[in-house]
């Protein structure tokens, strides 16, 4: 049996967070009530003419410059005709063959090396509105009774991303999609949040006999909206064609929707031929033509690549928890916070993620003496002061000067002490006078005013006693 590799590119979509849409000046984002941030204009009002969003403009610049890509000095709107209700105009203003930022590269570390993910390229787009199933199973449109149209969505600027077949595995396009979020966030462009639909992939999936350089057919999978869900529909689409393949049969064009209950992929469409959608510049919209004074000013504000990132923490701290800092944007903390370098990873990733607490409103060095001193004090003590490290006033000193003394190798110079200091008692106590042992940590909270911890206390002086 041949060993099979899979073939796996990505295309992406971004909603941008500008404050009003692509094309007028209605606002954007989520939560109003239906149909009501719209104008003639992202109606597709007759007589009506857009007028390009600056802002989506110098976001889509950004992102095109983080992801390595050249940025066209001259790029085009086009009109991408098809019908259908989410699409008042009857087209979408999109980008075709001169998009604003092309030719990318995209560093992924993974467990076993470095990969290059090609971006073929990032162009501007509006997004389409959105319809609301109404009666059906799960809000998807077989079986439902009727469809409404929110068209607040409608006009919404959109930045599509298209990847290089590059991607070998489900775990590769997870952990490239992760960066790319990242990405994103950090640049402060969108949510890039996959649940809420302001992040959303579509995979093209082949495989190939392992080795072999040819592309075989591919199919195109849909409706996948959290990272895992990705991973899996790419697993099970990678396994189907695999057995298609193995069988003798032969894999065709289709896209498929992948369901996460069951795991099943079911043929949304049969393409047959390729889609014409009539691209044609749009005549009501002139050149984007970005200065390079604004590209020159963009770029320096491009905060170091995830990628890099990952590459530079490993060294110290294995690719795992270096992967799992930079994708989780806490990496920014870790590094201003001083002390051993394993202790300030964990702490920040486990410990602090799990108190839920926003990386970016914890002071470092207040941090570190936290952590420099989680050996000495208690783990509820500890826990407790972590609990408040994103307070705006939190003073590590505070907590740790109320915290108990757990510390061993702190506690057992002064329980010997006490246990020098009172030989008669020590020898009444081995005779029988268990009672005494009350005494004995009386002495020792008196020697640290109060701050040793009762249990290892006690279990040093039983320890003694019984020797
Ligand atoms: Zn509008
Ligand atoms: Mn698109």
């Amino acid at each position: 049996m041949a060993e099979w590799e899979p073939v796996v590119g990505l295309e992406i979509h971004v909603q941008l967070k500008t404050r009003t849409k692509m094309f007028c000046r209605c606002e954007s984002g989520f939560g109003a009530e239906p149909n009501t941030r719209t104008c003639p204009v992202c109606l597709g009002h007759p007589g009506t003419l857009p007028v390009p969003n600056a802002a989506a403009v110098e976001w889509t610049v950004k992102l095109g410059l983080a992801l390595g890509c050249e940025i066209a000095g001259h790029a085009l709107f086009h009109r991408k005709h098809y019908s259908y209700p989410d699409l008042a105009k009857g087209y979408q203003i999109s980008q075709y063959d001169v998009p604003l930022c092309a030719n990318g590269r995209f560093l992924v570390p993974g467990p076993d090396g470095d990969r290059e993910i090609g971006i073929v390229r990032a162009h501007l787009e509006e997004d389409a509105a959105k319809n609301v199933h109404v009666g059906g199973a799960g809000g998807r449109i077989g079986g439902a009774a009727h469809t409404l149209v929110d068209y607040n969505r409608g006009g919404t600027p959109l930045v599509e991303i298209v990847t290089q077949p590059d991607l070998r595995s489900a775990d590769e396009a997870k952990r490239f999609l992760q960066l790319l979020r990242q990405t994103i966030v950090e640049l402060g462009i969108s949510d890039a949040e996959m649940e809420k639909g302001t992040l959303r992939a579509d995979a093209n999936v082949s495989v190939r006999p392992r080795g072999a350089d040819e592309l075989r057919t591919r199919t195109e999978l849909k409706n996948m909206n959290s990272f895992t869900y990705i991973a899996r529909g790419i697993e099970a689409e990678v396994a189907r064609q695999i057995e298609v393949w193995d069988s003798g049969g032969k894999v065709v064009q289709q896209t498929y929707d992948y369901h996460p209950e069951t795991d099943a992929l079911t043929v949304r469409r049969t393409k047959e031929e390729a889609e014409d959608y009539r691209y044609l510049p749009d005549p009501d919209l002139v050149p984007v033509e970005p200065p390079a004074e604004l590209v020159e000013r963009l770029r320096a504000e491009v905060p170091e690549a995830p990628g890099a990132r990952i590459r530079r923490l490993e060294p110290q701290l294995g690719f795992e928890l270096a992967e799992g800092l930079v994708a989780s944007g806490r990496d920014r903390l870790y590094e201003r916070t001083p002390g051993e370098r394993r202790a300030v990873a964990n702490v920040v990733m486990n410990q602090l993620a799990g108190a839920g607490i926003d990386p970016d409103a914890v002071d470092g060095d207040e941090l570190g003496q936290l952590v420099e001193a989680r050996d000495r004090i208690p783990r509820a003590a500890f826990l407790e002061a972590l609990a408040h490290a994103g307070d705006p006033d939190f003073r590590a000193e505070r907590y740790l000067a109320e915290a108990a003394v757990a510390d061993v190798s702190e506690l057992e110079p002064i329980v010997d002490d006490v246990l020098a200091a009172h030989p008669d008692e020590a020898a009444a106590y081995r005779r029988g006078k268990q009672g005494l042992l009350g005494f004995f940590v009386g002495q020792v909270m008196k020697r640290t005013q109060g701050k040793a911890d009762a249990k290892v206390v006690n279990e040093l002086l039983r320890e003694k006693l019984s020797a």
